[in-house]
């Protein structure tokens, strides 16, 4: 089976967030509000983590792409009373939202905080709202929602090459922040192929995993800038 990974190279991420647009577009995030915003209650399914090293004059700043790892071990799903976050058979860590009964037991659980919980009823200006994506579900008030590397994605790619009647190729699913990166940052694979441009990233000198010491065995790798000379 294939064990879906992304890469994201610090190197070449450029900050530009293209990447944290797409996937509030792909997946129905809402905006929130200013009043959400100053609340610290903003769901931001991917964000950005600023990081900043040295001392003035000699200071490096950048922006680390931030979303679910999809713990290979996810303590998320080992505390949820109702089962309404699990493992999918793909492997990929998921959210049944009827479900969920708000008790936000998984937010706690993520030592990665990347789990958010709608403390507002989302909504969106009506000329964005006619806009949402059919393919994935809208949340309410009171429900937990994170990162599904695009799950619905990789569903449409299985029905597209059944069409096609031909067996589905890992490069067939592609989450939307991958598709919409301009610098080529994230890649997305299986992590089981050797040769795999993402399995070969995960090899590099440059991979890391944020607390990896943990044992959640995440399965997205950064792989750090080079400080310049
Ligand atoms: S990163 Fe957090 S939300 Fe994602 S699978 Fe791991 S523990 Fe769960
Ligand atoms: S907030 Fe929802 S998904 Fe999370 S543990 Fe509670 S019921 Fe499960």
């Amino acid at each position: 089976m294939v064990r879906w990974a992304m890469a994201i190279d610090l190197e070449k991420c450029s900050g530009c967030q293209a990447c944290v647009v797409a996937c509030a577009a792909e997946n129905n995030v809402p905006l929130g509000s200013p009043q959400e915003a100053t609340m610290g209650r903003l769901i931001r399914w991917l964000q950005m983590l600023p990081r900043i090293e040295g001392e003035y004059p000699h200071v490096r700043a950048e922006v680390i792409p931030m979303m679910c790892f999809q713990c290979e071990r996810p303590p998320c799903t080992y505390v949820c009373p109702v089962a309404a976050t699990y493992k999918n058979p793909q492997g990929i860590v998921a959210q049944i939202y009827w479900r969920c009964i708000g008790c936000r037991y998984c937010v706690n659980a993520c030592p990665f905080t990347l789990k958010w919980f709608n403390w507002f009823q989302p909504r969106w200006p009506a000329t964005m709202a006619e806009a949402t994506n059919p393919d994935v579900s809208l949340r309410d008030k009171g429900v937990t929602e994170k990162c599904t590397f695009c799950h619905h994605r990789l569903q449409q790619a299985k029905d597209r090459t059944r069409a096609e009647g031909r067996p589905l190729r890992p490069e067939d699913y592609r989450p939307a922040c991958v598709e919409a990166c301009p610098q080529g940052a994230l890649v997305f694979g299986d992590l089981d192929d050797p040769e795999s441009p993402v399995a070969r990233l995960a090899r590099s000198p440059r991979a890391f995993r944020f607390l990896e010491e943990l044992g959640t065995q995440p399965k997205v790798y950064f792989l750090a800038a080079t400080p310049e000379a």
